[in-house]
């Protein structure tokens, strides 16, 4: 099937909104807060502490600087997010501070999973929670006066609950995305990717191709009458007919091209790495698969056809709307030359 996979959209260059919202969030609570305890560590003589809360505060106040130009903010975000926690357990394991100071563990599974999604999230709260639990036996192990065990127990289901809370939420956010992106990006009629989709990848095309001249043609296809199609049979026979070529197109291309659906009973196909003149015999093919594939509807057998302009991405223009244009007037020339023609 030529229809690109949606899965996964994300390149790790893309950000989303929440993650940048969350890091900023993080990042002013790290230049407030954490200073604030720095002062205070100074003031207790726990200079060492004081320091680390200090370099953290400017790598924070950095950050915050670059956010707005920040890419790859998954990787951002990890940068930050392990010197987080590595201060925080220099603080858990700081004698000065007392059975309190474990609370702040309950940021880590939080703030994994927010920052880092499913997987990596997982990953770092396990470790850093696993940390804690050793600071904890470790520390208290070696003071006088060990801690309840009831406070240990209450700490250490409260951290858990939250690890596992924001597990859940996280894989059902991380679904209702995919779910979201998929409604937004998908024709519902034929299952083919819409317009937007379509010019996303003419636009991913477009780079490689001014990168490394790979070229690129473009399909503009039209189903000829099918006005005559709905007024004959119905509508419902009508959306049978759209789903039938677009099967034969998205099936008859290869998996680097792409077969979208551009609006009503006009179909775009890209080609990748093909120039026109290797574009012509594909669009002939699929003219003819057309054709020759006899759409049948109550056990009636309806003759389809389409015609199809086709334009090269750099000879016919270099963006999208000029080559779109250009193998749109050939497609209105195969229309006035008769029908069922590629013009290219
Ligand atoms: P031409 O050969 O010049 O392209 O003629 P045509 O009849 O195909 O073109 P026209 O633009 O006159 O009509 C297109 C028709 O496609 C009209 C519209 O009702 C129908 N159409 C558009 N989208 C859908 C759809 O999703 N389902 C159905 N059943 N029909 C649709
Ligand atoms: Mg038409
Ligand atoms: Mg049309």
């Amino acid at each position: 099937m030529g229809v690109l996979s949606l899965k996964n959209p994300f390149h790790d260059a893309e950000v989303r909104p929440h993650q940048r919202a969350v890091l900023r969030a993080l990042l002013w609570f790290t230049c407030s807060a954490v200073l604030l305890f720095a002062v205070m560590h100074l003031y207790i003589g726990d200079t060492w502490l004081a320091v680390a809360e200090l370099c953290l505060v400017g790598y924070a106040a950095l950050l915050l600087y670059v956010l707005q130009e920040m890419d790859r903010l998954r990787t951002r975000s990890l940068l930050f997010i392990v010197p987080f926690f590595v201060v925080m357990m220099y603080a858990l394991a700081s004698p000065e501070n007392g059975l309190t100071v474990f609370v702040w563990v309950l940021l880590v599974p939080l703030l994994s999973h927010l920052l880092l999604g499913r997987w990596q999230g997982m990953l770092v709260a396990m470790v850093f929670m696993m940390c804690a639990g050793v600071i904890f036996v470790f520390k208290f192990e070696m003071t006088p006066g060990m801690p309840g065990l009831i406070e240990v127990v209450h700490i250490s289901l409260c951290a858990i609950a939250i690890f596992g809370f924001s597990y859940v939420y996280e894989v059902s956010r991380e679904r209702t995305e995919e779910e979201l992106r998929r409604l937004a990006l998908v024709d519902p009629l034929t299952g083919l990717p819409n317009r937007t989709r379509f010019r996303d990848v003419f636009a991913r095309e477009r780079q490689r191709y001014l990168r490394h001249k790979t070229p690129l043609s473009l399909l503009v296809v039209d189903v000829d009458h099918f006005k005559r199609v709905n007024d004959t049979l119905g509508h419902d026979a009508g959306d049978m007919a759209l789903r039938f070529v677009a099967d034969i197109l998205s099936g008859r291309i290869r998996k680097t091209d792409i077969a979208g659906r551009l609006g009503g009973e006009e179909f775009g196909i890209l080609l990748s790495g093909a120039d026109i003149d290797y574009a012509r015999p594909v669009a002939v093919m699929l003219r003819d698969r057309v054709r020759l594939r006899p759409f049948r509807y109550h056990g009636q057998d309806i003759a389809l056809s389409v015609s199809i302009g086709i334009a090269e991405l750099g000879r016919d223009g270099l963006d999208f709307r000029s080559v779109f244009a250009h193998a749109d007037r050939r497609l209105y020339e195969a229309k006035a030359s008769g029908r069922n023609r590629v013009v290219g």
